[in-house]
């Protein structure tokens, strides 16, 4: 009997957990393709501590070889579904152009920043969704923090150490608590500078950061964040931030080196040139079985998706229509949709994707963090052993697991590491230099 070709476009939360079940649910029925421009899945709730040096960047990522085995792993960038034909075009990072045939497609590619037509975004600021942005991040926070204490002009100094998130769910915040911690802790090594030196300047459109915490947890968080020195401007916008040059919609404009994006996400763009169907917001429209489905409810044959890039309907009472892009949400319908596909495989029937949301956990920096789950309510230390316990037992893989508890445990005995690498961002620099001399 012939196997059923089935591609997975997205090789993190969804096209992980995806292929991990059908290789185990049904391994004689498919040949199983995963397509993804990184070659690895990206753990990224992970993200704000490898930014601020307390999880080294590779241990955050699943490398999908090793833990797909028996699985087709494809490195390339998605350009074009066409499911009529049942073919997906690609390139890969040289450029070159392939194609790849299926039976069943898995749409699994997550989403990306969502900006707004704000004048210098583009061009000067910086997202938070990647291993690679935050490795950046952390270089370029450490690297102006060594060049504000080099100079003696006050402005530039300044310049150089204000940093601005805009976006106040909980990965902004996270990422912006995380980098003000790290910057802090630098600052043992750099006595020319002082802990006013540093601005951390968090800019949201609401009234209130972490929505996904309810209003309280918010308050608590900004009271937090505040008696840090750090300042969070509620509904407050970002107009401007051409070359660095902030302005906000409260009037105030300053000068800052560093913007980084957390305002949000959005489907993968490559969705909208598909011929797939879509919801009012953009996302693949998805039945909660997680089969595609057209305008009138009816599955399209041979397609399926989750996580961010789908409009999953919630099942669960008072949280809303759809499925809110989580991690949470990823892994559970990822595993669901591969025991679906098994299932209509086999010929049996399909079942429904409902799942009550557990809750929320954060960091705020080390021994800091905020969380609520069924229920409860926590804050400071006990919240943040909390995040550190979920996350442990959440990443894919004993290896990764072992690999983060061993990270974690070097930094409380030696202390992070704070070195800046910001040369890495240029290799050929000393090599191009030593060729002029
Ligand atoms: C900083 C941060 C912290 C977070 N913290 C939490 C948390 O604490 N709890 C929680 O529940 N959720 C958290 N989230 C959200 C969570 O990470 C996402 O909801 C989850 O990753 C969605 O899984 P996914 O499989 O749909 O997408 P992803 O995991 O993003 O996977 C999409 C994959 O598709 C690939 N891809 C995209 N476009 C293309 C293309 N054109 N061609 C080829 N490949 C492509 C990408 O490389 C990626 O590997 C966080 C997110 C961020 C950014």
């Amino acid at each position: 009997m012939s196997r059923t070709r089935v591609l997975i476009l997205g090789g993190g939360y969804v096209g992980l957990y995806t292929a991990l079940t059908l290789l185990r649910k049904a391994p004689d029925k498919v040949d199983i393709t995963v397509l993804d421009r990184r070659p690895y899945m990206t753990y990224a709730p992970f993200l704000p501590e490898v930014g601020a040096g307390s999880i080294e960047p590779r241990h955050a990522v699943v490398p999908l070889r090793r833990e797909l085995d028996g699985a087709r792993i494809l490195q390339g960038k998605v350009e074009r579904i066409d499911h009529a034909s049942r073919t997906v075009e690609a390139t890969t990072d040289l450029g070159e152009v392939f194609a790849v045939e299926y039976d069943e497609i898995v749409i699994a590619l997550g989403a990306v920043s969502r900006t707004l037509p704000v004048p210098g975004l583009a061009e000067f600021g910086i997202g938070f969704k990647y291993v690679e942005e935050a490795i950046s991040l952390r270089n370029r926070v450490l690297g102006r923090i060594a060049r504000a204490a080099t100079t003696e002009d006050e402005d530039l100094r300044r310049k150089l150490l204000t940093f601005v998130f805009v976006g106040g769910g909980f990965a902004g915040v996270e990422a912006f608590a995380e980098t003000e911690d790290m910057a802090k802790a630098a600052l043992r090594y750099y006595p020319e500078l002082s802990r006013d030196d540093l601005n951390f300047v968090m800019v949201e459109a609401m009234n209130r950061i972490l929505p996904e915490m309810g209003p309280d947890m918010g308050a608590y968080t900004v009271e937090e964040l505040e008696r840090r020195g750090m300042r969070v401007l509620l509904e407050t916008r970002l107009e401007s931030c051409v070359d660095g040059h902030i302005v906000l919609s409260n009037g105030e404009a300053f000068e800052a080196d560093t913007l980084v994006w957390t305002a949000g996400v959005k489907p993968s763009p490559v969705i909208q040139s598909s011929d797939l169907p879509l919801g009012p917001r953009g996302h693949v429209n998805t039945a909660a079985t997680l089969q595609v489905i057209d305008e009138h409810g009816v599955p399209v044959r041979g397609a399926w998706a989750a996580g961010d890039c789908a409009q999953v309907p919630n099942l669960v009472e008072d949280e809303g229509d759809w499925c809110a892009p989580s991690a949470q949400h990823a892994v559970r319908q990822a595993k669901h949709l591969g025991r679906n596909l098994a299932a209509y495989l086999n010929g049996e029937p399909l079942t429904q994707y409902k799942h009550k949301h557990l809750g929320v956990v954060a960091s705020l920096g080390l021994n800091k963090g905020v969380a609520t789950t069924m229920g409860f309510k926590l804050r400071g230390w006990p919240a943040w052993v909390m995040h550190r316990t979920y996350h442990l037992l959440a990443i894919p893989t004993f290896n990764r697991k072992a690999r983060v508890a061993l990270d974690w445990t070097t930094a409380l005995l030696f202390r992070r590491d704070l070195v800046s690498m910001g040369r890495i961002h240029e290799p050929r620099r000393a090599f191009e230099e030593a060729a002029r001399s």
